[in-house]
């Protein structure tokens, strides 16, 4: 099969996007058709809309999309999942489909030109191409230094990550096929993909402010976005206890030897200090200690449950048509 005749399939999660939608889709569309036009993705390529559970008009907007133009379909979860599963669930439905995808934000802050660049490195035969941002200068103050934070914890925690790669990614559908041998519920895709390999680079780009509409996340969603990374990913916390463990051995035991020498010396008058300190000290590291335990036990409880990752309740086509 020739490199024109690959299908394209742009994977766009949306939800409660009814203001930035209306803008976005177009855009998305006009990459779509300069690409087809310029013979690099083959005409029957699709912008799959994935509707996560909205609560406003976003899925109506997606269904009349639809009726608009051939290229545009939508899938809608059955209630919210949140932003990486929505990408899973688009992921999942287009791999069968064609044969690469590309995945990006639906508010326009991903520079959408982009793509052309990701395809050109993908006929020359990489089969993930990472987005990269080129500089945080359009972020607050804040949310650089805590993003930069972010990826420097993941790193040392032992999840392998591109820096300052986002979810705007392109995956050829081989890539896919394995991917979804990964069989676990909790997913951080970013951290995932570098996993399954495969001849991967990374294209530069800019990245905009929101088009329209609000972030869906703050600084909270973002902490348990990295704890969720580190531990779906990382058994580096349990090691780290080992090492807090033998620390506190090893203070324990000169405790002793300390103690057992005052004794000696008859100084042993009644050391409620240094009791106590030690009493607090290591009933803190103990319930540091079994709360990060507990972390694991709870993603091993749900692991086993074996939950669906998504449900789609609903698409823009019929099944055999
Ligand atoms: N999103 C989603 N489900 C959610 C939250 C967000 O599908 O529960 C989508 C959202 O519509 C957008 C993308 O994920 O396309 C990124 O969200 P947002 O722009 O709010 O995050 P930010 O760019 O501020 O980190
Ligand atoms: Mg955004």
């Amino acid at each position: 099969m020739n490199m024109q005749d690959d299908r394209l399939w742009i994977i766009v999660p949306c939800y409660n996007e009814e203001e930035v939608l209306p803008l976005t889709a177009p855009l998305f569309l006009q990459e779509l058709n300069t690409l087809i036009a310029k013979k690099k993705i083959s005409s029957d390529s699709r912008v799959l809309f994935v509707n996560d559970g909205s609560r406003d008009k976003t899925w109506d907007i997606i269904c009349s999309l639809s009726k608009q133009d051939e290229h545009f379909c939508g899938i809608s979860q059955s209630r919210n999942r949140g932003h990486q599963n929505a990408l899973l669930a688009g992921l999942m439905e287009a791999k069968d489909r064609c044969e690469l995808t590309i995945t990006i934000d639906c508010d326009g802050q991903d520079d959408i030109s982009a793509m052309e660049q990701m395809v050109d490195e993908y006929r020359k035969g990489c089969d993930i191409v990472y987005g990269v941002r080129k500089s945080r200068e359009t972020d607050t103050w804040f949310k650089r230094t805590t993003a930069r934070s972010f990826y420097k914890l993941m790193s040392k925690m032992g999840v392998e990550m591109i820096y300052d790669h986002a979810d705007y990614r392109l995956v050829s559908a081989k890539v896919l096929q394995h991917f979804a041998e990964f069989g676990e519920v909790n997913i951080f895709l970013r951290g995932m993909f570098p996993l399954v390999g495969f001849k991967s680079t990374c294209v530069y780009y800019d990245r905009n402010e929101r088009l329209a509409g609000k972030s869906h996340y703050p600084l909270s969603k973002m902490l348990s976005f990295a704890i969720e990374g580190i531990t779906s990913l990382s058994i580096k916390p349990l090691t780290l206890i080992v090492v807090l463990g033998l620390i506190t051995c090893l203070l324990g035991f000169a405790g002793i030897v300390w103690a057992v020498i005052e004794v000696l010396l008859h100084k042993t008058i009644a050391g409620w200090a240094s009791t106590v300190c030690i009493i607090l000290f290591l009933g803190g590291v103990q319930l540091l200690s079994i709360g990060v335990i507990g972390e694991y036990i709870g993603k091993i409880y749900l692991e086993t449950k074996h939950r669906p990752r998504y449900i789609i309740s609903e698409k823009t086509w019929d099944e055999e048509g």
